[in-house]
């Protein structure tokens, strides 16, 4: 990754507007300059001619169990191998999410998600999805292994995971959740609403101790009613960021565009799991058998929705295609405001100079083409039909 490369000829996605004809200069790992019209004149780049594509940041996905045949919980090479997967499918940055287990498994899923952070690539964290949920909104989490919020061995998990906890997905009407949501931001880490079956004023409770986040809205939490509103109108009401799996199967597409109404509130993830990219079949989930059939993911004893075979650049095209948003709408759901979330937008997240030269560049019908990933071209990316 030493030299410069221009990219030229490109719709380069900003957040203050597409840039026709637009250029970006990559120096290393980083974005070096970015504009439009004449490039500047650097003889010793690398010129990268994109013949009127779309260059928009990498995708920054917060919600990823696996992906390419790989579980992220079997083995710290099976995580390494999820993300390189969802890479090549222009997820440049992620957080890797982990499956309600048994304490002494999440603390060592939790040192592997560690260990990749200080490689430096593009894992940026965890997020522990439970064991802090309720039974009732459970979904495809095994209930044998759901747990009481509880602050002793919540600190058991922020200390396995070594400073690189970034979120954690709790259901605040439980007993002693809004303590844990409390500790969770002290630590640095994101509190998300989810698996959850509060009432409005529960969910309402949580916002106030410091969630942020309502983790894949309306999927494992108490639907809207008029009079109920409950976590998800919570959650919309305080224009709270909300994960939403777009792939046409989770919410009706209206949702998302929905969703997207309030400025930096939608929050595209992919809840992949290990069967993302790998058509249909029988895989396991936290030690339950799932079923995957036309691209839908559901346990086999419930029938319940179990994670996705989504990746970030469907659900970005979907967004634009199949719900309305523009362009630069769907690039800040899916990198911009994630990166903001993590509190890492001046690192990644948008093309803008001194941020990681993280980008994916895409058709005119918005497939992917071509993947960078601080600086370095990603062989075999966008070449996965998806
Ligand atoms: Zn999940």
């Amino acid at each position: 990754m030493s030299g410069e490369q221009l990219l030229i000829g490109a719709r380069v996605v900003t957040e203050a507007g597409v840039l026709e004809d637009g250029w970006v200069l990559i120096d290393g790992a980083r974005i070096a300059a970015v504009g439009s019209g004449a490039p500047p004149i650097r003889p010793s780049a690398e010129r990268v001619d994109l013949a009127g594509n779309w260059l928009l940041p990498g995708f920054v996905d917060l919600h990823v169990h696996g992906g390419g045949g790989y579980d992220a919980t079997a083995s710290s090479e099976a995580m390494a191998a999820a993300v390189r997967f969802h890479r090549s499918h222009g997820t440049t940055r992620t957080l890797v999410s982990l499956v309600t287990a048994p304490l002494d498994a999440l603390e060592r899923q939790l040192g592997w998600v560690a260990d990749l952070v200080a490689e430096g690539g593009p894992v940026v964290g965890a997020h522990l999805e439970g064991p802090f949920l309720s039974h009732a909104r459970c979904g495809a989490q095994n209930p044998a292994h759901l747990r009481a919020p509880d602050r002793t061995e919540f600190k058991r998990l922020v200390t396995a995971a070594r400073g690189t906890l970034r979120s954690v997905t709790i259901a605040p009407e439980l007993p002693g959740a809004l303590d844990v949501i409390g500790d969770a931001v002290e630590a640095g880490s994101i509190a998300a609403i989810g698996h959850t079956d509060a009432t409005y004023a529960e969910a309402r409770d949580a916002i106030d101790a410091g969630a942020t986040l309502a983790t894949h809205l309306f999927n494992g939490m108490r639907p809207i009613h008029h009079r109920e509103p409950g976590p998800a109108g919570a959650a919309l009401g305080a224009d709270l960021p909300c994960e939403v799996i777009n792939d046409g199967i989770h919410v009706h597409p209206a949702i998302t565009s929905l969703v997207n109404r309030t400025p930096g509130r939608l929050v595209l993830v992919t809840d992949a799991i290990d069967a993302a990219g790998m058509g249909d079949g029988d895989v396991e989930l936290g030690g339950q058998l799932v079923r995957v059939r036309d691209g839908q993911a559901r346990l086999a004893r419930s029938g319940s929705l179990a994670g996705s075979t989504l990746t970030m650049d469907t659900a970005l095209r979907r967004a634009v295609q199949v719900c309305g948003l523009s362009v630069p709408e769907a690039s800040a759901a899916a990198s911009g405001t994630p990166a903001r979330l993590v509190g890492q937008r001046d690192a990644f997240g948008a093309i803008e100079v001194g941020l990681a030269a993280d980008l994916a560049v895409l058709d005119a019908d918005l497939a992917l083409i071509r993947v960078l990933s601080g600086g370095q071209w990603i062989d075999g990316a966008g070449l996965t039909p998806s």
